[in-house]
């Protein structure tokens, strides 16, 4: 049985100041929420100061991006052995704003996605088409282009150890939202195309929506059969509305359990 997991991605907003503030407002309401799962994916720098204000807590810590190779001569870059030394469990790869401003090509996301395995991080990986992609009828062959070239590589048993999230790029930080039954299409592609290679790792694989959720949609969202949860850009850090999407959350769990 899947579980439902919301993960904030804060992107390069906040101080340590505010975001521990931040963390501060979200925790005691999320403590109090059941079984669903919840994240956030902080800047580097704060990393190592948020992993203590969450110790103990039922909120798990990300990085947004690592390096593709493994230690060395790479100036700028932050390993997946510094990232679960912070304390992170999960990190994301292959996020769109990765492939479209700093050039992470598939393979490069590859490389992250086996750096993510190898240092015992869950790795989030972002698909997602553009809306030129969309119009032209592409978004199930570019989804299944991103997926393969991480399983080409490391094999599909490897994505048992992550978690996908589908990304429409046209809907991320645009406002707006892929309605539920486009956002159901793509989940049902994705892991149709994973059952097709591994029945049972497609039944237990978490597959996120990313692209404007917000409180107002995030119920209507999780509600999709395949829709197993959110990355949440803008709206995870403004506290209330990050709390409101993790309790929807919370609500989709409780509703199929009844
Ligand atoms: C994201 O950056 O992964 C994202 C989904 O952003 P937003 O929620 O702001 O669209």
């Amino acid at each position: 049985m899947r579980v439902k997991l919301v993960a904030g991605n804060w992107k390069m907003n906040g101080s340590l100041a505010s975001s521990q503030a931040l963390i501060k407002a979200v925790l005691p309401p999320l403590a109090a929420l059941g079984r669903a799962r919840y994240a956030v994916c902080a800047p580097f720098p704060q990393l190592t100061t948020l992993a203590q204000a969450l110790r103990g807590a039922n909120v798990a810590l990300g990085a947004q991006d690592l390096c593709p190779f493994e230690n060395g001569a790479y100036t700028g870059g932050v390993s997946g052995a510094m990232l679960a030394d912070c304390g992170c469990r999960y990190v994301i790869v292959g996020h769109s704003e990765r492939r479209s401003v700093f050039g992470d090509t598939d393979e490069t996301v590859a490389l992250k996605f086996g750096q993510a395995l190898r240092h015992g991080l869950t790795p989030i990986l972002c698909v997602g088409e553009l809306l030129t992609e969309r119009e032209a009828g592409v978004t199930e062959s570019v989804v299944a282009r991103q997926l393969d070239a991480v399983v080409q590589r490391w094999g599909w048993d490897t994505l048992g150890r992550s978690v996908v999230a589908y990304e429409p790029v046209w809907a991320i930080g645009t406002g707006k939202t892929a309605t539920p039954q486009q956002a159901q299409a793509a989940h049902a592609f994705i892991r149709g195309r994973v059952a097709a290679a591994i029945r049972g790792l497609a039944e237990g694989l978490l597959i996120l929506y990313g692209g404007s959720v917000k409180a107002s949609n995030a119920a209507q969202l999780f509600a999709m059969p395949d829709v197993d949860g959110g990355l949440i850009g803008a709206a995870s850090l403004v506290a209330d509305e990050f709390v409101a999407i993790c309790r929807a959350a919370q609500g989709a769990e409780e509703t199929v359990r009844i």
